[in-house]
């Protein structure tokens, strides 16, 4: 990937994960990565269109996953597309948590590991800095 469409990818997600939405800034110590949202295993593209910003906790846990288990539900759905679908949709925020409003939000949630403690911790900071 060539730096034009990284400096594109970073500036279009306004520097924040497109999935968690921590700014980076605020992980200044851990650049953030150009996640593919279908991976390239599952014949995604390196478009502008199937490339998201995402925090290296979001990344790592949601590898190439695109689908995960709604907890709620127990249904199989896919994850959320940063492309396609607004986070508002399918994310709610209450205070340092982030929870899903849909079958799509909840798998998400789940598979990328939003809530573990150290994420809690560091949204917790932030509410408390007034930067969340
Ligand atoms: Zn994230």
């Amino acid at each position: 990937m060539d730096k034009a469409t990284r400096q594109l990818v970073r500036q279009r997600a306004d520097n924040r994960c497109e999935y968690c939405q921590l700014h980076q800034s605020n992980e200044a110590a851990l650049p953030f990565h150009l996640d593919h949202v279908i991976a390239i295993k599952h014949r995604g593209s390196d478009d502008m269109e199937n490339l998201a910003l995402a925090c290296g906790v979001c990344n790592r846990a949601k590898g190439t996953d695109i689908a995960g288990i709604d907890p709620d539900s127990g249904g199989l759905t896919r994850l959320f597309n940063p492309r396609t679908d607004l986070w508002a949709d399918h994310f709610f925020r209450d205070g340092p948590l982030i929870l899903g409003k849909t079958t799509i939000g909840r798998a998400t949630v789940w598979v990328l590991q939003m809530n573990v403690e150290q994420r809690v911790e560091l949204r917790t900071l932030l509410l408390k800095l007034g930067e969340l």
